[in-house]
């Protein structure tokens, strides 16, 4: 039986993740400090599923805590999944030490305590923002990515340096995925699609940020837990690999999908475009789908029935 410790597990793609470890009979360590960015009594519910289950085992610990990251991997750990982070763009430019802290250094504290325990695989959940504002699309793994427009993009590129620079110097196995824009039941209460839905249904504007032509490669979070799972298995030497849909949708086109979806038409509150958020995103999938047997099949629409029926 694997054991797979997860950073973040109580968070949105981390209890769905921690869910399918459990289906397919790994046992899990889920490792969670229940921060504030939005609110813990959501992410306790998001582990609902989990926290009954005999195979899954719940640590309240902060991954800067390197005793406590010491003694988590220390007992049979086989792989470590870390998802655990301070997300989003724009609250990375308010607090960017805190950022820098939270997913610097914390990974660091994950891959020295994986190092030490022994552990051979190791996934990182990077993020397309990596990207910045490149002007070719779509998105390879092998383009330049050196040229971050928010806090937030320049950790998780950071990660991804550490992550090389472990996988080198002591022959781990680590693979960085880049997610990109990733949606479903349970999303995180400050992106897009979860915030507007919650405003549209309550009847009220939503806040539209530059004039609706920037674009992102919404993905569905089954189809990034099973790209998820896909790498940990394949874990071996250093890999990236994108994890989107490859398919970009302007944001006027989301919203008009939410107002098919939600059935209701929204209300839109025109805003300047906001320092840090790039024009658009786009996956190249390639080399996930050749290596990884990505394969991603779900698309906005159906998504985004999937994501109301769970909000209502
Ligand atoms: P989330 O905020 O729902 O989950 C993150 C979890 O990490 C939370 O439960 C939080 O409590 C926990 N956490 C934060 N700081 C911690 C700390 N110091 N110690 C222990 N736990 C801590 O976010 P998410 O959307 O599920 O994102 C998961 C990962 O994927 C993050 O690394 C994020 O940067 C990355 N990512 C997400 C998206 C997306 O669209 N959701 C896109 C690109 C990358």
């Amino acid at each position: 039986m694997t054991t797979v410790a997860v950073t973040g597990a109580a968070g949105f793609i981390g209890s769905h993740l921690c869910e399918a470890l459990l289906a397919r009979g790994d046992r899990v360590v889920g490792i969670d400090c229940f921060d504030d960015f939005y609110d813990p009594a959501i992410k306790r519910a998001n582990l609902a599923n989990c926290t009954p289950h005999e195979d899954f085992r719940l640590i309240e610990a902060d991954i800067r805590d390197r005793d406590a990251m010491n003694a988590a991997l220390a007992d049979g750990v086989d792989a470590v999944v870390h998802l655990a982070a301070r997300a989003g763009v724009r609250p990375s430019i308010e607090q960017p030490v805190l950022y820098t802290d939270v997913n610097v250094n914390g990974t660091v504290v994950m891959l020295e305590a994986a190092r030490q325990a022994g552990i051979q695989r190791f996934v990182f959940a990077s993020s397309s923002s990596v990207y910045g504002n490149n002007p070719k699309v779509p998105f390879a793994e092998t383009d330049r990515v050196d040229d971050p427009i928010s806090p937030y993009a320049a950790t998780k590129k950071a990660g991804e340096l550490l992550c090389h620079t472990y996988a080198h110097l002591f022959a781990m196995n680590i693979t960085c995925l880049r997610f990109f824009t990733v949606y479903g039941p349970r999303q995180r209460p400050d992106l897009a699609i979860h915030k507007f839905a919650r405003l549209m249904r309550a009847g009220q504007p939503i806040p539209v940020f530059g004039d609706g032509s920037t674009s992102r490669d919404y993905t569905y979070v089954a189809d990034t837990v099973d790209g998820v799972l896909r790498a940990l298995d394949r874990c071996s030497r250093y890999h990236i690999y994108n994890l989107g849909e490859s398919e970009p949708v302007t944001l006027s086109d989301l919203i008009a999908a939410l107002e098919t979806a939600l059935d209701k038409k929204a209300v839109i509150d025109r805003r300047p475009m906001q320092p840090g958020d790039v024009t658009r995103t786009f996956a190249d999938t390639a080399l996930a789908r050749r290596e990884l047997g990505y394969n991603p099949g779900t698309g906005l629409a159906d998504g985004l029935q999937r994501f109301t029926a769970w909000l209502d």
